[in-house]
């Protein structure tokens, strides 16, 4: 007969009137402002993004827009390119390569997507400085906070909120845009002749952008973004993080200028908490690398300013990497980074191979659900429905072809113009004379072949139904 342990619950009771809180509510983050040459360098990089976004949706190429995603007839151009869904294959290898990239970058230098391309991160530094600006720095948004509403602080309250709403606006309609013609979608948005679901998604990407990077900030880093969740599996102890060099920096604490600090037992961090202030997930970078550090460097920024005014050497806090803390040899070239580094070659080498050898039409057979008719001449005769897409940015003209039986004719219209990124459907009857028939199901092919050029070549394979021969 077995025995049970006796257990007892030894955990001791919650405080009188209160359950154990699993939440812990979010702080708001004031960050300062900073200047600095990581800052400088993090402005172009959002500054190219920006311009990249909001610039390329107004540029035209053939005739509409250069990039766009044209759902309703299934075509996304890309400049001087026209994919249909039978392309989106080479649609996800570009995802595909992207990530691969990503990972590449991250396994050699860390977040650095996070802390300088991350449209999260662009566009929340682009709320800051609207928040610096209408409400002032560090200090000045504490104070307002705390002050009792008044007008004055409603007016900068309002002020914030309407530039950031201005630039939620502005984003969500450029990437409405994307999918609607920008300059028919603004004309028609204005003048209030847009179809309800443009309002809708404007309105929908305007409070997407106002809220994220106005409201949850540093929130989507942390708690939301798979990407913070697996990289740090791809970190290694050569991958550069922004860290904090305790060898140097303890025993923190403050001094003055001229003091000789060493006698004293302190190290280089003076404990003046900039490298804190700054930093928009709001961690104190001196207790180590964490999560939610997004690599934007600005505690580096921070740091060097204050070393700089004591007179210190500069980078106390700095790019490096765990070997190189650990007072160990760092290496650049290591077996996992080539290994990604010819992993993303290759795929990148297929992907380009894959778009130069893509046909530029596409050819579509269906046979008719009626199995086959005799003509007045006693021919056997089926019917067709031929689908011919011209993907290249001009018109094209095609001579349709058909073979596989002796005696076969093509009946109907063997010329074809298609248009630029157009798809032409037209119907096309094969017939053979019935003792030139083989068998009741006979394969036979369509070929098409370019008019001007001769070159574009594709073919299209079906059946031909006839009677039982005996
Ligand atoms: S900014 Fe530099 S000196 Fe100041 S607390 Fe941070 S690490 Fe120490
Ligand atoms: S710790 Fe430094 S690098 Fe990391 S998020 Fe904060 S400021 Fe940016």
């Amino acid at each position: 007969m077995s025995k049970q342990i006796p257990l007892h619950d030894v955990t001791p009771p919650p405080p009188k009137g209160e359950g154990v809180d699993l939440y812990a509510s979010r702080e708001k983050i004031y960050t300062r402002a900073f200047t600095g040459v990581f800052r400088n360098l993090r402005r172009v990089g959002g500054a190219l993004l920006f311009a990249l976004y909001f610039g390329v949706v107004w540029l035209n190429w053939g005739g509409h827009q250069a990039v766009w995603w044209n759902l309703p007839e299934r075509k996304f151009y890309i400049f001087g390119a026209t994919f249909w869904p039978q392309d989106f294959i080479l649609l996800s290898g570009i995802l595909i390569v992207s990530a691969f990239g990503l990972f590449f970058i991250t396994v050699f230098a860390g977040r650095v997507w996070c802390g300088y391309t991350c449209p999260q991160s662009v566009w929340t530094w682009i709320f800051m400085w609207c928040e610096k600006v209408t409400e002032g720095d560090r200090n000045q948004r504490i104070k307002l906070d705390k002050a009792p509403m008044s007008a004055s602080k409603f007016a900068r309250k309002l002020a914030k909120h309407s530039l950031w709403l201005l630039i939620g606006f502005v984003t969500g309609m450029t990437f409405v845009g994307y999918f609607s013609p920008i300059r028919e979608l603004a004309t028609q948005f204005f003048t209030g002749h847009a179809d309800g679901w443009a309002y809708f998604w404007v309105g929908f990407f305007t409070l997407a952008t106002y809220g994220n990077a106005g409201w949850l900030r540093e929130q989507v880093c942390i708690y939301m973004c798979p990407y913070a969740r697996f990289q740090s599996v791809m970190f290694d102890k050569d991958t550069l993080i922004v860290s904090y060099d305790p060898r140097r920096g303890e025993k923190r604490g403050p001094r003055k200028k001229d003091a000789d600090y060493k006698a004293m037992g302190l190290g280089d961090c003076i404990d003046c908490t900039m490298c804190v202030q700054v930093c928009p997930t709001g961690i104190d970078i001196r207790d180590g690398l964490q999560i939610e550090c997004i690599g934007c460097a600005a505690c580096i920024d921070a740091c060097d300013s204050v070393m700089d005014k004591m007179d210190y050497p500069r980078g106390l806090i700095s790019y490096t990497t765990e070997h190189n803390l650990n007072g160990q040899q760092t290496h650049p070239l290591r077996p996992r980074l080539i290994a990604y580094a010819v992993v993303l070659l290759v795929m990148i080498g297929v992907l380009a191979t894959a778009f130069m050898t893509r046909s530029l039409v596409g050819f579509d057979v269906s046979k008719d659900r009626v199995l086959y008719r005799e003509n007045a001449e006693g021919r056997i005769e089926n019917v067709y429905s031929l689908k011919i897409m011209n993907k290249d940015q001009r018109a094209h003209t095609y001579l349709i072809e058909a073979s596989g039986l002796p005696d076969l004719r093509l009946q109907g219209r063997n010329q074809v113009q298609v248009a630029a990124g157009d798809i032409v459907s037209l119907p096309a009857e094969l017939s053979v004379a019935p003792e030139h028939l083989p068998s009741s199901t006979n394969e036979v092919r369509f070929s098409l072949r370019d008019v001007d050029d001769g070159d574009v070549h594709v073919q299209a394979n079906s059946r031909f139904i006839g009677p039982q021969v005996r």
